[in-house]
């Protein structure tokens, strides 16, 4: 092999590095600078000057110490052993390096992603004399509980398989052999992929299957599909952590990646001291069998946090590949900004709106782009999988219209808005219902309208009706009182408030409310809006007083109905009884008023349980 061009450092400034005599290395090539071997990206190249971000404290370099190629670009090792893994932007695994360097970790501390000695058991599925192309899966590891690894070909292999066989096997030695048109190709269990490029897939697809999360208010009204995009704002004290917890646990995905970017530090040691306590609900298995990690430690400069997402993304194309679903949660990406607004500043460029550079937003988009649904790679037809991104921004001062989210809200799909005036009044999760959005609701509509129930869309549209209605009469009443208020208004009041209090308020905590399947919530909406049908037409009838329909049982029953527990119940039977129980009691109190009687409405009883 050729000695490749040394260079030297000729400027240093924090994260930035200028360098002189790197001729013949290219943008996005790795190097190592200074006798620590540190290691950068280069990310400007300007007549035989090229900018270098590096990914750990610049302290004691010096002009003219050298700088290395390293001939590849920032690229992440993919093979059996991610699973439970904890690494920083540069998928350093911490725990090595933590074991190997003390919990202050070394600059120029090296340890490799995969552990080298680890011996896996290899199942082969595949075997000699088949023809092979990439993405195709010659083999498995059950790497953990939870998680069956899929050794695939590489992207760019395929020909004729003429060995491949079971056994223990660490994740370098060659597992099978393929014959291409260019000569032999050892496989190991091991891939490199740079992380700046997506990885390929056969054919994308819409998204058009809910991710379901067990979260009401996410599933019914803001639903996310499997290969869809959203974002969340997380004000502080908000219950972001606890909404990531819960998708997390709950989503029907079967990976996660959570990307702890920049943080503060003792935010994110939060994390690495949680999520490993979390229990995955679904297996009763710790959660972090079928997660990965990458967090930033605070002692990590901005740069490695601009990579983060990048290197997290990438491992969840990487699970998507071997056709499964996977949930990607990004914490939060505003941090990840503002290492773009940091290096951008260093490297002198023209600063777009708030001193962000002005390729912002292709940035942004870049990285939510790589989210989707699609065939992958492969000769199996129908091999699908999914990478959804959920990407928190953490505004200052909870300003919505600043750049960063307004360059996220063009590339989302959908919308989670955080607020903190409902988590103060302990309304939980604390999603507010007015501002946030999905624009796949559409295509959910129909999948739900066909597998759950004909009424899905027509109960949403009605329920989402009401609370907005409701938050105009509030305004009235705030202004001229409740006396203002006429019957239909006030049952609009009192609907709306049992879809607030009784379906989307919902107790993480609780074990059977923490979780409520996509049958279940359709049940406990319909409820609430068969109350409000049935009590419409007795109190259009002969003079009802609206009190007595707040004093039915039935209303303390549905209030309850979320914590019927799914499990071994006939759930649409349970609810067919309910509602048989609702509408009988509704129209009784229609009944007992057959004569016209006087009409009498008092104030503080029509705001019920609200004041
Ligand atoms: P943040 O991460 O935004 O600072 P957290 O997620 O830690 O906020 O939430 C703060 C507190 O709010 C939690 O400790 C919990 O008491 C409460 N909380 C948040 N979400 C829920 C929920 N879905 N159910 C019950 N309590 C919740």
């Amino acid at each position: 092999m050729t000695e490749q061009a040394k260079g030297s450092i000729e400027r240093i400034s924090g994260p930035l590095v200028v360098v002189t005599g790197l001729e013949g290395a290219s943008m996005h090539e790795l190097v190592r600078i200074g006798p620590q071997k540190l290691y950068g990206e280069i990310i400007e190249i300007k007549a035989g000057h090229y900018s270098v971000q590096v990914y750990e404290e610049t302290d004691g370099l010096t002009p003219g110490d050298v700088v290395e190629p390293v001939r590849m670009p920032l690229s992440v090792e993919l093979g059996p052993g991610l699973m439970a893994g904890i690494y920083d932007g540069v998928q350093r695994p911490l725990d090595k390096l933590a074991a190997q360097t003390g919990e202050f970790i070394l600059r120029g501390a090296e340890a490799k992603a995969l552990d080298r000695d680890k011996r896996w058991s290899f199942q082969a599925t595949r075997k000699p004399g088949d023809h092979v192309v990439a993405g195709d899966i010659i083999g498995t590891v059950q790497e953990t509980q939870l998680v069956e690894h899929r050794i695939m070909v590489p992207v760019g292999v395929s020909g004729e398989l003429t060995h491949v066989e079971s056994g223990e096997c660490t994740v370098e030695e060659t597992v099978a052999v393929v014959k291409t048109d260019t000569g032999e190709v050892q496989l190991s269990m091991i891939q490199h992929w740079p992380v700046r490029t997506s990885r390929p897939v056969r054919k994308r697809l819409r998204p058009h299957t809910p991710l379901v999360t067990g979260q009401r208010i996410l599933d019914m009204l803001f639903p996310l599909t499997k290969g869809g995009t959203a974002c969340v704002p997380g004000p502080f004290g908000s219950g972001k952590t606890v909404v990531q917890h819960q998708l997390a646990k709950w989503a029907d995905a079967d990976i996660i990646v959570y990307v702890g970017c920049g943080e503060r530090g003792n935010e994110m040691a939060d994390v690495l001291l949680e999520f490993p306590e979390l229990i995955d609900p679904r297996s009763g298995r710790p959660l972090v069998e079928r997660t990965v990690l990458v967090a930033n430690t605070s002692n990590m400069p901005v740069a490695a946090r601009e990579a983060s997402i990048f290197t997290g993304i990438t491992m969840a194309e990487y699970f998507r590949d071997m056709g499964y679903d996977v949930a990607l949660m990004a914490d939060s990406t505003s941090r990840w900004a503002e290492a773009m607004r940091e290096m951008s500043g260093r490297l002198g460029e023209m600063p777009g709106e708030e001193g962000y550079p002005a390729y912002l937003s292709s940035r942004m988009a870049g990285f939510y782009e790589r989210a989707g649904n699609a065939y992958v790679l492969g000769s199996d037809d129908d091999r699908r999988g999914s990478v959804s991104v959920i990407g928190a921004v953490s505004p200052p001062g909870g300003d919505l219209s600043e750049p960063v989210v307004q360059a996220t809200l063009r590339v989302v799909r959908v919308f989670w808005g955080l607020d903190d005036r409902l988590a103060s009044q302990r309304h939980f999760p604390a999603i507010n219902w007015l501002n946030s959005y999905s624009l796949y609701q559409d295509v959910l509509d129909g999948h739900c309208n066909e597998n759950v129930s004909p009424d899905w869309k027509k109960n949403r549209v009605e329920a989402m009706a009401l609370l907005q209605r409701e938050s105009e009469l509030e305004e009235i009443v705030r202004l001229v009182g409740m006396d203002a208020l006429s019957v239909s208004d006030r049952l609009i009041l009192q609907s709306s408030r049992m879809i607030r209090e009784d379906f989307l308020h919902q107790n993480a905590f609780d074990p059977v409310d923490t979780y409520t399947s996509l049958p279940k919530q359709f049940h406990m909406l319909d409820l609430i809006i068969t109350f409000h049908h049935e009590a419409r037409k007795v109190l259009e009838g002969d003079g009802v007083d609206f009190d007595e329909l707040l004093k039915l049982p039935v209303l303390e029953r549905i209030a309850r109905a979320k914590l019927i527990d799914e499990h071994d119940i006939d759930l649409g039977a349970e609810f067919a009884k309910l509602k048989e129980e609702l509408v009988s009691q509704v129209s009784g109190v229609g009944g007992k008023h057959e004569q016209p009687a006087e009409e009498e409405e008092s104030p503080s009883a029509a705001t019920g349980k609200k004041e």
